[in-house]
């Protein structure tokens, strides 16, 4: 937030990240997934006109920045301390250190062996997400009349899921941390590309014919995508 003159009255304003202009017709306001101001505003819109926007829609834009700054806050790198939360299957866990051979689960917390290091734990996760987006990958496949080249899950940071030109369908393993039904949110999306490429119409008829309620899914992973940066 910066000091800044409007109509000769000093306020207190969030300054915006970035000023996006298009062919547009109306100046839009939008907050990133990091909880920054992003202008979009048609070419001819003056600077004036895009501070004055930003005054008018103050109150609610100081509401959503600290919001989703607040969602955010609760991401934070994994570091393997005892005590620290880690997320499974949208399940929080808590680690807790032990004289153990092998990484388990037991009750709300994640036993890990004294010497485990965050790359040895990310492979744990990794196979664990491999395992389980397969087997569900083969449940839905069944059930749509479908069938995948290959699943394989990724290192993928910017996208959940990917079905390529010959049907290689890639989800990212950090899906694993995401609720069970938003990981079959995006097992089906993918699924669906099989026979749909692109995101029109009948696209999405195609997935709500499978999730009515798909919007609940892509609404959490859309407020959820730090989640792809803690490890
Ligand atoms: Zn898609």
């Amino acid at each position: 937030m910066v000091l800044s003159t409007f109509n000769g009255i000093i306020n207190i304003m969030i300054i915006p990240k970035e000023i996006i202009r298009s062919k547009r017709k109306s100046i839009a306001l939008v907050v990133n997934s990091d909880g920054e101001l992003i202008v979009r505003a048609p070419y001819y819109a003056s600077k004036d006109a895009i501070i004055g926007f930003i005054h008018e829609k103050q109150n609610w834009l100081e509401r959503k920045c600290m919001a989703v700054k607040a969602a955010n806050s609760k991401f934070h790198p994994i570091t393997m301390t005892e005590g620290d939360i880690v997320k499974f299957c949208g399940e929080d866990y808590t680690i807790n250190l032990c004289a153990i051979d092998d990484i388990i689960l037991f009750g709300v917390y994640i036993k890990i062996p004294l010497a485990c290091s965050c790359e040895q734990f990310k492979m744990w996760l990794k196979r664990k997400a491999l395992a389980l987006m397969k087997k569900r990958t083969t449940y839905y496949a069944t059930l749509m009349e479908v069938v995948p080249h290959e699943v394989k899950v990724s290192e993928a940071r910017t996208r959940w899921g990917s079905c390529s030109f010959r049907n290689n369908i890639n989800f990212s393993w950090r899906l694993v941390m995401c609720p069970l039904d938003v990981m079959d949110y995006v097992i089906v999306h993918e699924l669906c590309h099989i026979k749909n490429k692109s995101h029109n119409r009948a696209f999405w008829a195609s997935v709500a014919e499978v999730l009515p309620d798909y919007g609940q899914q892509e609404k959490w992973l859309k407020n959820n995508r730090k989640l792809m940066e803690i490890l």
